[in-house]
């Protein structure tokens, strides 16, 4: 019997952030490297696996996709209680989601446990490059990286769309997981 699939680590991530900010197509890219327009909002939370491999090894990573939706946000504990990592999504087309994403921040910081890996992804960034566009709500990235720095966090700029920097979120935040946890 073969057991190069028995993972050696399993990562449980919980994803979090404003509604359509692009959570969802997030996890479809990495888990199935697809990407759709018109996507269902989330109800509750979703729960997907993807296997990957870190040094030879096996890892497998749970990932909860939560709801964006106000009325979920007092399940989201449920999920960061339990997850060795955190990736807080906004859409950089949107300055609103960009404060959301801050107070999630906050909350993890607050109430999750000192461990926890936090992730900040500034989703959508195909939608800067399109030439001609002009962008009222764009989120100032300077302002971002200043908070990324001074909170201590990762930091991606990703496009679930075109699939950029998508698997470098799960790569660099597997990293960062011992493998005795
Ligand atoms: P969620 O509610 O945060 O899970 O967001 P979804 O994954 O459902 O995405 C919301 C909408 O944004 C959908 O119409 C997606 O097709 C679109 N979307 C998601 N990611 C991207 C992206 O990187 N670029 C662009 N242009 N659209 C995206």
């Amino acid at each position: 019997t073969s057991t190069a699939a028995i993972p050696k680590l399993t990562i449980k991530v919980v994803f979090l952030g404003e509604s359509a900010v692009g959570k969802s197509s997030i996890v479809l890219r990495f888990v199935s490297d697809d990407f759709t327009e018109s996507r269902e909002p989330t109800i509750g939370a979703a729960f997907l696996t993807k296997r990957t491999t870190r040094d030879g090894n096996t890892i497998k990573f749970e990932i909860w996709d939560t709801a964006g939706q106000e009325r979920f946000a007092p399940l989201a504990p449920m999920y960061y209680r339990n997850a060795q990592a955190a990736v807080v999504v906004f859409d950089i087309t949107n300055e609103h989601s960009f404060h959301k994403a801050e107070d999630w921040v906050k909350e993890l910081h607050e109430k999750a446990g000192n461990d926890i890996v936090i992730a900040l992804v500034a989703n959508k960034m195909d939608l800067l490059n399109v030439q001609g566009t002009i962008l009222d709500e764009a989120v100032n990235e300077e302002e971002v990286d200043s908070f990324c720095q001074r909170e201590g966090l990762l930091y991606f700029k990703a496009s679930a769309k075109t699939g950029e920097n998508i698997h470098e979120i799960f790569q660099t935040v597997g990293e960062k997981i011992p493998y005795s946890k």
